[in-house]
């Protein structure tokens, strides 16, 4: 099993080096783990120091995969950041760096990352969701070079809804176009573990809703990635075995990492 998201202290929201990561990803039983750091060209507040050093990144990455060698596979990763203005950027770096896995994520909604709360000001749940999803369509209809797209359900993380789960029946449509878009291309839907912490909106209720797999499925989706989104050791491989009951029960067979730019899939 693969942790196919986890970001280190390349990430400007990151304090921990990659080594501490490696460890726990041993501890936990874990095969491999992709360190996807963020480029976001254009989040708020970005200038040019907020920037990788992607040749230092893959530096330290290659020299951790020849230190862990069979105990772990170490594989280099990027999560970038999709704005409508930023795809050219995004593309330049994707194309530029050696890596193994490239996730496609949506972090900000008109010029607003709902971190910062004030995107729901005002919205109610379905059209605070929908416009998120109507961004990731956006993504991967414009975005041309990516394996996998990245935490579909990030818009609810943040919430203060009573219940904040993101349920297919709501945006079925949505859904059906992004779902359509990835597997005609070839590439993957990433189910981030880490939208399903308890601590990340407390006392507000949040449950996966596995109606979103099985139509992943229904409609000829195969690869599915598996990824905790942790920013440090503690959350590496969260919930795991859970969700991957849950994909038993929605009809895969397989979970996939990417090696090379290419699915690598694992008997589930
Ligand atoms: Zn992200
Ligand atoms: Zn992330």
């Amino acid at each position: 099993m693969f942790d196919s998201h986890v970001h280190s202290f390349f990430s400007a929201d990151c304090h921990t080096p990659p080594e501490p990561l490696c460890e726990a990803a041993i501890r936990r039983g874990l095969d491999g783990i992709a360190i996807t750091d963020h480029f976001d060209y254009d989040y708020p507040g970005y200038n040019a120091s907020s920037q990788i050093d992607f040749d230092a990144y893959i530096a330290r990455l290659d020299n951790l995969s020849s230190r862990y060698g069979s105990k772990l596979q170490v594989l280099k990763g990027v999560e970038v950041g999709i704005q409508p203005h930023a795809v050219d950027q995004a593309l330049r770096v994707v194309r530029s760096y050696p890596f193994d896995y490239v996730l496609a994520s949506v972090h900000i909604i008109g010029g607003v990352d709902p971190y910062a709360g004030t995107y729901y000001i005002g919205k109610a749940k379905r059209e605070a969701y929908g416009r998120y999803l109507e961004e990731v369509l956006f993504m991967v209809r414009h975005f041309p070079d990516f394996d996998a797209v990245g935490h579909l359900d990030y818009i609810t993380r943040y919430a203060g809804y009573p219940d904040r789960s993101m349920r297919y029946a709501d945006h079925s449509d949505l859904f059906d176009s992004i779902f359509r878009e990835l597997i005609a291309a070839g590439r993957g839907l990433e189910v981030n573990t880490g939208s399903y912490r308890q601590s990340s909106a407390a006392g507000s209720q949040i449950a996966f809703d596995v109606n979103i797999l099985r139509r992943y499925k229904e409609l000829g989706g195969e690869i599915v990635c598996l990824g905790s989104d942790s920013h440090g050791a503690d959350y590496i491989g969260y919930r795991f075995d859970e969700f991957v009951e849950l994909l038993k029960e929605s009809g895969f067979r397989y979970v996939a990492h990417f090696e090379g730019r290419k699915p690598v899939f694992e008997a589930i």
